[in-house]
């Protein structure tokens, strides 16, 4: 049960140089080129209004494009070997919707399902979230049809909804109570608020257990050929989508020295695999749309007990196609 509070937007100002002097960076969506994209800010005044989503997620903050992952250097007979270490900084991610807040659960369960990754726990243990409840959707959302919500806590450390006077504010998780530990008094008694009445309303699109349930007898549908169609195969849906988590080991050397780099990767790419041999198990588009499907919408329920989707819709509002996955998605269960 959270601790619910009213933080007004003067509060809020305090919070945030109370987090600054603590040492943390603050990262929030900000306005700039045409595009809203999470930035270093340091009052709220900078956070960007009136955006749904930011193009990009924040999954880089625990995953960035490019980690690398150790480097050496040879002399004649020798190769000596530098682990890396992560760079963590402390990071307030502030304003980032609650379908995002909730994606971090599903890379948490990649990193740390047979393997503990130290690079990506290093940065999620000196994260916290301070989440922002919508107030609107657009038709690229669909959280409502994956069990999450406008005003959903998962993820959020702190969860903000917006209110007239500022914003209510529910303190959930531990690192959320060390924030407001940092300044108590700015957070004043708020129950009473239905931030059911305020957030967006978003209609559920459809069945998802259901289609969960059916995707295994549909693996040979003539459906995923035929929305497979347009895709040109470019990888933008996997690299803004907050649960994507595709990657390749790239090795860059000379005689001298090297490092082996970790780097984000679509399975929408027709070389992801490629064989050596030249076989090619996914060898059509519509082969690695359906693939895309059955990863979050079955395997990931199957392996980790949750979905590899959040209903964001960063992935639609990206494509240069327009592919729409709550579209695709509503049509796959009406099979
Ligand atoms: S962004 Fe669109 S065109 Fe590009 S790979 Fe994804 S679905 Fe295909
Ligand atoms: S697949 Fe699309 S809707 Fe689902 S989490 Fe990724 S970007 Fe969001």
């Amino acid at each position: 049960m959270a601790d619910t509070f009213k933080l007004t937007h003067e509060n809020l100002d305090s919070l945030f140089a109370a987090l600054r002097k603590d040492g943390r960076r603050i990262l929030a969506p900000v306005d700039g080129d045409g595009r809203t994209e999470l930035n270093e800010v340091e009052k709220p005044s900078q956070v960007a209004k009136g955006y749904i989503q930011t193009i990009m997620s924040a999954k880089d903050v625990v995953f960035p494009k490019v980690e690398r992952l150790l480097s050496y250097t040879t002399a004649p007979g020798t190769v000596e070997l530098h682990d890396a270490e992560p760079k963590a900084l402390p990071t307030v991610l502030f304003g980032v919707r609650p379908c995002e807040a909730k994606a971090f659960g599903a890379l948490d369960a990649v990193f740390n399902w047979d393997y503990r990754d130290k690079f990506f726990n290093a940065r999620l243990e000196k994260m916290a979230v301070i989440g922002v409840s919508c107030l609107k959707a657009d038709d690229a959302c669909f959280c409502t049809s994956l069990g999450g919500g406008p005003a959903d806590t998962a993820g959020s450390d702190i969860l903000l909804t917006p209110i007239e006077s500022g914003y209510l504010a529910e303190v959930l998780t531990v690192k959320g109570k060390a924030i407001q530990a940092l300044a108590p008094n700015l957070f004043t008694p708020g129950n009473g608020v239905d931030k059911a009445a305020i957030a967006a309303k978003l209609e559920q699109a459809f069945d998802q257990p259901a289609l969960t349930a059916k995707l295994p007898g549909m693996f040979e549908n003539e459906l995923w050929e035929d929305q497979a169609l347009r895709c040109i195969g470019c990888g933008a849906c996997a690299y803004v989508c907050p649960t994507c988590v595709c990657f390749d080991i790239q090795e860059e050397a000379d005689p001298k020295q090297g490092q082996r780099l970790r780097c984000w990767d679509s399975c929408g790419f027709s070389m992801f695999t490629l064989h050596a041999s030249g076989h090619n198990p996914r060898e059509t588009q519509s082969a690695r749309w359906r693939q895309r499907i059955y990863h979050k919408f079955s395997t990931y329920p199957e392996r980790y007990q949750m979905l590899g989707c959040v209903g964001c819709g960063k992935c639609t509002r990206a494509c240069p196609v327009d592919m729409n996955l709550r579209e695709h998605l509503v049509e796959a269960a009406n099979v």
